[in-house]
C-alpha cells in the first residue's frame, strides 16, 4: 500500500541522528527501520515475543527500552518508553521535552492514556451523537473547552498540540528542513495507533496529504471515504476531524469558506465562528507573522445533506515557514532566527495549561543546561510584566541560562559564541 517514495522519517527531513536500534539482539538501523517496516516484521514480532521491547542505543553502553506498536494495517513501529524520553540524547528521535516543559503533564491519565495497544485520547466534543431518542431543541455540544486545574478531556488546541509534539514536529535540527509531505508523514504514525473517543485515529481524523499530481486521485478517494464515514448512520451521528494548513478565511454570501493548502475543496463555517475562531487567534490572523508564516487549523467538521464539511469549532495553531508552532509572531521570527543561527531546539507546547503555567518559548538543546529564549512581547500590562519577573527571577535562582528578546529593541545575537546571559544582569556586548 506505500508509495515507493514515501520515506516518512528516514530520508525526507534533510540529515537526521544516525538513530541504531535493537530489535530481538539484532542492532538496525532506525531510518532503513521505518522507510521499509515490512522487511523487519519478523524481527519485531520475535522481538515482541521473546523481549516484549526493543532498545534504543542512543546513550551506550545504557539501554533504553522502545514499545513495539503495530498499526491497524499491522505495520509495526518503535516509540518511546512512556516517562523515559527525556533520558535519550537530545538529538535522539526518542527524545521527549521534560514534563515539566509541556502542557501535556496537566491532563489527568484518563485524558491521555498510553499502552502498548496506542494511546487513547478523550476528546472533549463527541464525535458521536445519538439521535435516539430524539431531543427536540437540543442544540449539539460543539464546545471545546475543559477548564479546571488538571484537565479530563482533550480540547481540539490540545490534540493539535499533542500530534504536534508527538510528531516531533516542535523540534528542529540542523540541517533539517521541514516539508508538509514530513509533517503529513509523521502525524500520520500519530493517527494511526491512537484513539479518539475509542474510534480509530486514521478513522476519525483526515489529515490533508501533501498534493501531487500523481496522487491527487487518490488523495480524493481518501477525503470521500472520510467524508462517507460522517453523518447520519442508522441512530447516531457522526462527525470527524480534518487537519490540514489554512490558507486563507474568506467571506462568502452564507458564512466563510476556508481553503486548505494541498486540498481543492475548502470547509465551510457561519459567519459567526469565523469571527470567533478569528477573534480568539489574533496573533494567527496577524500580518506582523510576515510572509512565511503559516497557519494550521483542526477543525471539527459535520457532512452537510449537500455533500460538502462544515467547521463547527476549530483551533487555529501559528507556525514558522518550518512548521516550528509559534505564540506570536514575534515568535515566528525568533524561530527562522534560531533556523538560521543552525541551533537545534524544541518549541514548549502549552496543550490547555492556564496562562499561568509559565513555558519557555523555546528551549535551545545544545547547552548544558539548555538555554531557554524568551520573547517579551508586551509592554506596559501589569499582569504580563509580573509574570515576566517572576520567570525571570526563577530562571535566575536555578541557574537557567536565558536569551531574552524584548521585541521593542534589536532582535539579540542567538549564535553559539555568544554567551547567553543571566536574566536580570546588564548584557555584557559581544566581542567578536
Ligand atoms: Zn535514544
Amino acid at each position: 500500500m506505500d508509495h515507493p517514495q514515501k520515506t516518512p522519517h528516514g530520508g525526507g527531513r534533510g540529515p537526521r541522528f544516525p538513530a541504531r536500534i535493537q530489535l530481538a539482539g539484532r542492532t538496525v538501523d532506525l531510518g532503513a527501520v521505518r522507510d521499509n517496516p515490512a522487511s523487519y516484521a519478523r524481527l519485531f514480532e520475535r522481538a515482541r515475543s521473546e523481549v516484549g521491547h526493543a532498545l534504543c542505543l542512543c546513550r551506550q553502553p545504557s539501554r533504553l527500552r522502545l514499545v513495539i506498536k503495530a498499526t491497524r494495517a499491522g505495520r509495526y513501529h518503535v516509540a518511546g518508553w512512556p516517562g523515559e524520553g527525556e533520558q535519550h540524547l537530545a538529538r535522539c528521535p526518542f527524545h521527549k521535552i521534560a514534563p515539566s516543559l509541556t502542557g501535556r503533564s496537566g491532563y489527568t491519565s484518563e485524558a491521555i492514556k498510553e499502552s502498548e495497544a496506542g494511546t487513547s485520547i478523550r476528546f472533549a466534543a463527541p464525535l458521536r451523537r445519538q439521535l435516539d431518542p430524539p431531543t427536540p431543541g437540543r442544540a449539539p455540544r460543539t464546545t471545546d473547552s475543559s477548564a479546571g486545574p488538571s484537565r479530563r478531556a482533550v480540547s481540539l488546541l490540545g490534540l493539535l498540540h499533542w500530534l504536534w509534539e508527538e510528531a516531533r514536529l516542535t523540534s528542529w535540527e540542523p540541517g533539517e528542513s521541514v516539508t508538509w509531505r514530513d509533517c503529513h508523514a509523521g502525524l500520520e504514525m500519530q493517527a494511526s495507533t491512537c484513539s479518539i473517543n475509542g474510534q480509530a485515529g486514521d478513522s476519525a481524523l483526515h489529515i490533508v496529504p501533501p498534493f501531487r499530481p500523481e496522487s491527487a486521485d487518490r488523495n480524493e478517494t481518501e477525503l470521500a471515504a472520510f467524508e462517507e464515514r460522517l453523518g447520519r448512520r442508522g441512530s447516531s451521528e457522526y462527525r470527524g476531524l480534518i487537519l490540514g494548513e489554512a490558507r486563507a478565511v474568506e467571506p462568502t454570501q452564507f458564512g466563510a469558506r476556508i481553503s486548505l493548502a494541498h486540498q481543492r475543496r475548502p470547509l465551510f463555517a457561519s459567519a459567526a465562528l469565523a469571527e470567533r475562531v478569528r477573534r480568539s487567534h489574533p496573533h494567527v490572523f496577524s500580518d506582523a507573522a510576515g510572509p512565511s508564516a503559516r497557519r494550521i487549523a483542526l477543525a471539527l467538521v459535520d457532512r452537510h445533506p449537500k455533500g460538502y464539511l462544515t467547521v463547527s469549532s476549530m483551533a487555529l495553531m501559528l507556525t514558522s515557514g518550518s512548521y516550528i508552532p509559534a505564540d506570536s509572531s514575534y515568535e515566528v521570527r525568533m524561530a527562522d532566527h534560531l533556523i538560521a543561527a543552525r541551533r537545534p531546539f524544541t518549541k514548549p507546547l502549552r496543550y490547555d495549561a492556564a496562562n499561568e503555567d509559565a513555558f519557555p518559548d523555546f528551549v535551545l538543546r545544545d547547552t548544558d543546561p539548555a538555554t531557554y529564549v524568551e520573547v517579551y512581547g508586551v509592554r506596559g500590562r501589569e499582569e504580563y510584566e509580573r509574570r515576566k519577573r517572576v520567570k525571570q527571577r526563577y530562571y535566575r535562582d536555578h541557574g537557567i541560562p536565558v536569551i531574552e528578546w524584548d521585541v521593542a529593541a534589536v532582535i539579540p545575537d542567538v549564535s553559539r559564541v555568544s554567551a547567553p546571559h543571566r536574566p536580570g544582569s546588564p548584557r555584557t556586548p559581544r566581542t567578536a
